[in-house]
Parts: C-alpha cells; structure tokens; sequence
C-alpha cells in the first residue's frame, strides 16, 4: 500500500532540493548525503503534526542502515580535505552557512513554530535569529578555541576527534544542530547529523543552505528518521564521536553503546533546575521570571527553571504574585503575534505531560494555578500553565523531568536547607538564585548545575553550556563547545640544552 502510494507520488519532475509539496503535506524523503539530495530507500516513516490544529503537515521517511552507512562514508572520505583546510576557509564556510540560513529566516520560523507549538513571535528571536548568531560567533571563536600552546618541550594542539554523529531533539531544533555542527566543523570534523523526526524542518533548511553555501561534499550529512536511524548512526563503526542531546533514558543507552565502543561521546540531556529566592529577593520580580523561564515554548525546554524555593514565610506572598503571572500566559496559536504559550509538540507528550498533572493534583498539593483539568483552546496539543505549591522534596514532580508548563513551588526556612533541597536531584543541567549579589554569588557557587544565573542574568551562548550528573556530560557553546569536538595532542622536540 505504502510502496504503491510512493510510487504514485512522481517525485522525478521535482527540483533535487525541493521538499515535495501535496495537499499541504511536506514529505521529507530525501537525505542529505555527499553534496546532493538523494531519494530515500526506506518505507518507514513518522507523520509530522502541526502542534496547533493536529493536522498531519510532513512525513519523514526513516534513512535504512545502508543510507547510513553511505552518509559515514562520505562523512569519512572529506575528512582529510577539511580537516587539512585552514582555519579562516572553515570560518568562511560557516558564516555562508549562516548568511544562507538567514535568507530562509521566515521558512524557518513558520516550520518550527508549527512543528514545536512556540509562539512564532518567540521563535523567529530565540529559534531562527539566535542559532544563526551563534553560526557566526562559532567561527569567530575557533582560532581562540583551537590555538596551540607550548608546555615545556612540548607543544599541544587541539585536533579534530573524526567523524562525528550528531543527534537533535525537536524542542530547539536549529539551536541544538548549531551547537553541534558550527563547533565540529570549526574544529576541523566531518559530520552526519539525524535531527528529530518530530521537527525535520530545521536540518532540512540547513540542507539547503549548505547547498547553497557551496560546502565540499560529504562535510555535512543529514539522514532523516527515527530512533532506528539513529541507533545504526550510533553503532557504526566509522563514526568516532556520538554527540547527542535528547532525554537522559535515551542518553543513557547512548552512553553504554558508545562506551563499549570506545567512541567518544557528548551527551546533553535532561533537567529538573531550581531557582532560590533569598529573603531579600524582590518577590514580583522572582514570580515574573520563574513563570517566564518555567513556561517558555511551554515548558519543552531542558535548562527552564521547574522548581521555585521560597522562604516559608513569604509562601502566601508568592502564590499570590505566581498566580497573576501565570494567568497572564494566554494560551492560542502559535501563529498569532500576541500569543503568549503555544501547545506541546504532540498527543503522546501531552498526554505524559497531563498524568503528570493528574498525579500532583490526586495527591492533594496546593494547585496555585492551571492543573490537568483546566480549560484549553479544544484543537491543539494545548496544556495550561500550571503550578503547584507546596511541593514536597520526594514528590514526583519535584523530581522528574516533566517537559511541559509544570512549576513546583517547595519552601525552605534556612540558607543551608535552600541549598540541599536545590541540590537534591540526580540532574544538574541549570539553577539560579535571586538576593543580594554577593550572598547569591556564594550561594551559586555552591550549586551543582552546569550554568548559574544570578539574579535574572540573560542567556551567554558563549559560555560552556552542559550538565551535572544525569544532565549529561561534555559542553556545548563558545570556545568550550569547540574543544569538545577535538583530542588533544602533544609533539615534543628535544629540549634545548642550556650552556
Ligand atoms: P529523545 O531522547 O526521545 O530523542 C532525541 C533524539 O534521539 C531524536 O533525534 C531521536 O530520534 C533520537 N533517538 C531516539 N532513540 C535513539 C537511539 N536508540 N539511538 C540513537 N538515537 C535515538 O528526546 P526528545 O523527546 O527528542 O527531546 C526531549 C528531551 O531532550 C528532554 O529530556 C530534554 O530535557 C532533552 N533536551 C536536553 C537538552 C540539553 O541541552 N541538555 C536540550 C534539549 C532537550
């Protein structure tokens, strides 16, 4: 049924690089390999849903282990030719990339904020504009990144780990692919990247932009599909480097692959971050920003601040001032300007995210706003913003990732408790304290989490971005993410002999 449906479609009389359009469907069955666009073999495929209306917009057809094996190879081939390149003909290559991704800026954003369910507003500032900064930042980075230094008689250089796999999540798609594949390429590496099967648009963008950047064949791969193209990407014996971002169950498997590979591995995984605020906090300022932070993309972010501490007696405060806030997240399309939170990616999370909800209000926490039975838009993959209060430290949803608008109030009557409960969670991806400086400071330094943020510091996409624990291991961002794609090696010549 499926083979003859394909075979119906006529896709000959299509442009190499065109994704083909019918019925508003877009059907991604064409992987990027070796410089061109090449037909997909495989018959495996996902449906891809518009968050908002559940309407099927795309399907991915899964890359076959031989497809896989075709990417490595090519990835395999160019190596040599670009590792060899120097450093300022790699930089030029990535800012054409990022001049090219720049003029397909509203394709972007329209794709992923139908994909995600982000307000397109949002994403065209943190999902499009930010990854295509930071394509360029990436290449300013490098020569500080990658400069040699002498020790003694010896002198150590930075040199590119191979080939390397790259697995992306569908939450952040551009800015997770950047983060990859600007700081491997710079590092002098090849790549085959499976993005999300639920949000191919961004790698297929980058398809194209990479096509049109004029990149030699076989620097970049891209093949489509699910956890079965992926694990054949990960298992492949001509990959050196599996760097991946995902949840911590798949993470785990992917370290144990990797490890008895003995293939290097970058895993950035799963969160459950807390925010302190210190008696002296402004409290209106604390509750804007957690439910900012907690519900952005509503909630489907890694590093977003899922449990607030507060002092005790300023409980009553806080739930006040959370409630208004979080009554201000208006819920709607995406494609609307003014929309505040969109929906989840899909039925199946939002369903995982709503038993979630069902659990915490079944066992009698304080619902300060939203819960699993509150109303939602009728079509979409929508869930309302949510908070709990009173959270205790062994509930589930103080302590497990719930990836969807869940915010997990705890109080605390001592610096000292703040700071255990804070640290108590095998996660460690992201934390923040609110107070004053100097007493944040100290307090932040005692946080277990890979970035601290003091008193509502914005984003760096230059610092090193990564976590503790089951958060994952390795860094991404800036001169760090470089280095993570790189081994090191040490030359020594004889030492010079003194007179
Ligand atoms: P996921 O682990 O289900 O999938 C991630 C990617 O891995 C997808 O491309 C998927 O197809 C692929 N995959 C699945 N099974 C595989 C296998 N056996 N071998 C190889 N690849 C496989 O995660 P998701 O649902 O796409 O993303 C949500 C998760 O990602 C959340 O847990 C979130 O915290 C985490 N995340 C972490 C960060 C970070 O930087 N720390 C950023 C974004 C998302």
């Amino acid at each position: 049924m499926l083979r003859q449906w394909r075979s119906s479609i006529g896709h000959e009389c299509l442009p190499a690089s065109a994704p083909e359009k019918r019925n508003n469907d877009v059907i991604h069955r064409q992987h990027f390999i070796n410089g061109a666009w090449a037909e997909a073999l495989g018959w495996n495929e996902t449906t891809v849903h518009d968050s908002a209306t559940e309407q099927a917009i795309g399907k991915v057809v899964h890359a076959t282990e031989p497809e896989v094996d075709t990417a490595v190879a090519a990835a395999r081939s160019a190596y040599a030719g670009w590792s060899q390149l120097p450093l300022e003909a790699r930089a030029a290559y990535v800012r054409a990339i990022a001049d090219r991704l720049e003029s397909h800026a509203e394709t972007l954003s329209s794709g992923i904020s139908a994909e995600t369910g982000m307000p397109i507003k949002l994403v065209r500032r943190i999902q499009v504009q930010a990854p295509i900064s930071a394509w360029r930042s990436t290449a300013d980075a490098a020569a500080r990144a990658l400069a040699e230094t002498q020790t003694g008689h010896s002198c150590i250089a930075r040199v590119p780990v191979g080939v390397v796999a790259a697995i992306t999540p569908w939450n952040y798609p551009l800015h997770q692919i950047t983060g990859k594949l600007a700081a491997a390429l710079m590092a002098g590496c090849t790549v085959v990247l499976k993005p999300s099967e639920l949000a191919p648009t961004a790698a297929h963008v980058l398809g194209l932009a990479i096509e049109e950047a004029a990149l030699p064949s076989g620097v970049v791969n891209i093949v489509f599909g699910d956890g079965s193209t992926g694990e054949s990407l990960i298992t492949h014996p001509q990959v050196d480097m599996v760097s991946f971002t995902g949840s911590t169950s798949v993470g785990r498997h992917i370290a144990s692959v990797a490890g008895h590979a003995l293939k290097r591995v970058a895993l950035e995984l799963g969160g459950k971050s807390a925010s302190i605020a210190l008696p002296e906090a402004d409290p209106t300022l604390v509750a804007r920003h957690a439910v900012g932070s907690c519900f952005l993309n509503s909630g489907q972010t890694c590093n977003a601040i899922t449990r607030l501490l507060v002092p005790e007696d300023q409980y009553e405060q806080y739930r006040d001032l959370l409630k208004v806030a979080a009554e201000k997240m208006t819920l709607g399309d995406p494609r609307d300007e003014t929309t505040r939170m969109g929906p989840l990616v899909s039925h199946e999370h939002r369903e995982r995210v709503r038993s979630f909800l069902s659990e915490a209000a079944a066992s009698g926490l304080d619902l300060i706003s939203g819960g699993p039975d509150a109303p939602v838009p009728g079509l979409g993959y929508f869930v309302a913003p949510t908070i709990f209060g009173r959270v205790p430290v062994h509930a589930r949803i103080a302590r497990e990732e719930v990836f969807g608008p869940a915010l997990a109030v705890l109080t605390y009557t001592s610096e000292d408790e703040a700071l255990r409960i804070a640290n108590d969670t095998e996660y460690g991806l992201a934390a923040a304290v609110w107070g004053d400086e100097s007493r944040a400071m100290a307090i932040a330094q005692r946080m277990r989490a890979g970035q601290v943020d003091v008193n509502g510091a914005p984003f760096n996409p230059l610092a090193p971005f990564g976590g503790f624990g089951a958060s994952g291991m390795g860094r991404e961002g800036g001169i760090h993410g470089i280095a993570e794609f790189t081994e090191l090696r040490a030359i020594q010549t004889p030492p010079t002999t003194k007179s």
